[in-house]
């Protein structure tokens, strides 16, 4: 037997199952389910941390309208930033011959 440890009753597990109130992250290289607070109008990703505005297509249906730029740019520049630092510090050793 399964337990997801949060106590569903069947009903709840069965809508949990047709994952409404869920979106999916538009992160290619994270795709999570994010499952936002009703009527939020953003949500965030636990997994990557990037931030979507929604909009409801009915009160238990949730859709991506856009990222938020600021916090994906950000992230985006962190994860680049990282990256060249590794590429810096590679290069700094290739060349002390
Ligand atoms: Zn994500």
């Amino acid at each position: 037997m399964t337990l997801d440890g949060e106590g569903l009753s069947a009903a709840e597990t069965l809508s949990k199952t047709r994952t409404f109130g869920k979106v999916r992250c538009h992160n290619p290289s994270c795709m999570e389910r994010i499952q936002p607070p009703a009527g939020a109008d953003h949500a965030k990703c636990p997994t990557c941390g990037s931030e979507y505005r929604l909009f409801w297509v009915r009160p238990d249906l949730p859709r991506i309208r856009g990222p938020v730029w600021d916090v994906n740019r950000k992230i985006a520049k962190e994860t680049f930033a990282r990256k060249e630092e590794a590429k810096a510090q590679k290069d700094s050793k290739k060349g002390g011959k």
